[in-house]
């Protein structure tokens, strides 16, 4: 499975950079491997389509400012 997309925030209202609750829309494909007593593991997620739809600062608990920070390694 592939890691999510490493895109970081910034809210400049307060100035957090750790805490977001972001939804998003993601379309997958999986592999579901099922055991013949009809357990299932889920192997080679793929995401197919990834779309973020809100980011919001954990703390001001808005999105209104919310920015996109460069990743800094
Ligand atoms: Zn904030």
């Amino acid at each position: 499975m592939t890691a999510p997309t490493a895109t970081r925030y910034r809210c400049t209202a307060c100035g957090n950079l750790t805490r977001f609750d972001v939804t998003t829309t993601r379309r997958t494909k999986a592999f579901h491997h099922f055991t013949v007593g009809g357990e299932l593991q889920v192997e080679d997620e793929e995401v197919l389509e990834e779309r973020v739809e809100a980011v919001e600062c954990r703390w001001c608990g808005s999105g209104a400012h919310v920015v996109e920070a460069e990743a800094s390694a």
